[in-house]
């Protein structure tokens, strides 16, 4: 819901300060549209139904995966492709992972979203949205911005709509954000958000060299600045970093690219996710074996590490798998 939209809508009317207070609390409760706002008088939300559209995203289509995670492919009013993903798991958690942007304007080689193309940042709205879509189905508790996009080129909105998140039912603590290491972002965040917001960077190599041949990106900020800003935010919001690190077969799975890894990262400040690599086209995934010996590398150097869970790769939803198709 377009929430300055809604406030000029109401003040038109005259109506009283609280009122666009009362339509938010409904709208992150999971109510399915303004008929349901009880304490709305009846006019108004009639008015509201023809002026303010519920959602500033339409679903276009929408597809469950065998181990029950839901993909939304959404259009904004402009008609660009937004995804957004619904995980469940078995203890109960309901995570939903979102999307900053339209596309992506960053190139990634293994990632999907870096081969469409790019449209532009979301706005606040259109990144809660997602959320509200999935929360009419059901109660929502983590939140990760892992879904299209950089959430540090679009820090402003990805931030409000992070601070909004605890109305949905998600706590700054459950909210993750994933960044490839954009450093203005990077350095605003670590500066700025005194919420307990937690920090992901995609790693995907222990070297320069061989990072930026994944991430064009790394021509720019170079990995000793990133994760040097990856530290010191660590020293001020003693919060652990989250290093993503998709494992590809003979490209970044070698046992001594492991041993670079756990020399390059300080066990204090950092939390291994090492991803299976979900299928794009570009690369092999590394064999479970060659994972698990990657793992062990990290282990016994004391550097807390976890493989991630692959969800909804049977219908594109997984990591680095959306792509608006
Ligand atoms: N742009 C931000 C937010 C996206 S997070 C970022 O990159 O951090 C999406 C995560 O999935 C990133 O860690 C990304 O590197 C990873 N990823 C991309 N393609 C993937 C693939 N094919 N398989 C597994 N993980 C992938």
């Amino acid at each position: 819901m377009d929430r300055a939209l809604l406030q000029r809508r109401l003040t038109e009317r005259g109506e009283p300060a609280y009122r666009a207070e009362q339509v938010w609390d409904w709208a992150a409760r999971g109510v399915t549209g303004y008929s349901q706002m009880t304490n709305l008088p009846g006019e108004l939300r009639t008015e509201l139904e023809g002026e303010v559209p519920f959602s500033t995203l339409e679903l276009e289509r929408e597809a469950k995966a065998s181990d029950g995670t839901v993909k939304a492919l959404f259009r904004t009013q402009g008609g660009h492709a937004v995804e957004a993903v619904l995980m469940r798991f078995r203890d109960g958690r309901r995570s939903v992972c979102l999307s900053s942007q339209s596309g992506c304007p960053l190139t990634c080689r293994f990632c999907a979203t870096g081969q469409m193309r790019f449209g532009r940042n979301l706005t606040v709205s259109e990144i809660l949205d997602q959320a509200l879509h999935f929360r009419r189905t059901e109660p929502i508790d983590h939140a990760v911005f892992m879904g299209m996009g950089e959430p540090m080129l679009n820090l402003e909105p990805v931030l409000e709509a992070a601070r909004a998140l605890p109305d949905v039912g998600i706590t700054w603590r459950r909210t993750t954000i994933s960044t490839v290491g954009w450093l203005p972002g990077l350095r605003r965040f670590v500066d700025e958000v005194e919420e307990p917001i937690r920090l992901a960077f995609s790693l995907h190599a222990p070297t320069d060299e061989l990072r930026g041949e994944l991430m064009p990106v790394n021509e720019r900020f170079p990995l000793a600045d990133v994760l040097a800003e990856c530290s010191r935010y660590f020293e001020l919001r003693r919060r652990k970093v989250f290093v993503e690190y998709v494992m590809l077969r003979g490209v970044n799975d070698r046992v001594e690219q492991a041993r670079a890894l756990a020399k390059l990262l300080d066990p204090r400040v950092f939390k291994v996710n090492l991803i299976p690599y979900n299928p794009t086209g570009m690369y092999e995934g590394s064999s479970p074996k060659a994972i698990a010996a990657f793992k062990n590398v990290l282990g016994s150097a004391r550097l807390p590490v976890t493989v991630r869970l692959t969800r909804g790769r049977d219908i594109a939803a997984a990591c680095g798998q959306l792509a608006a198709g």
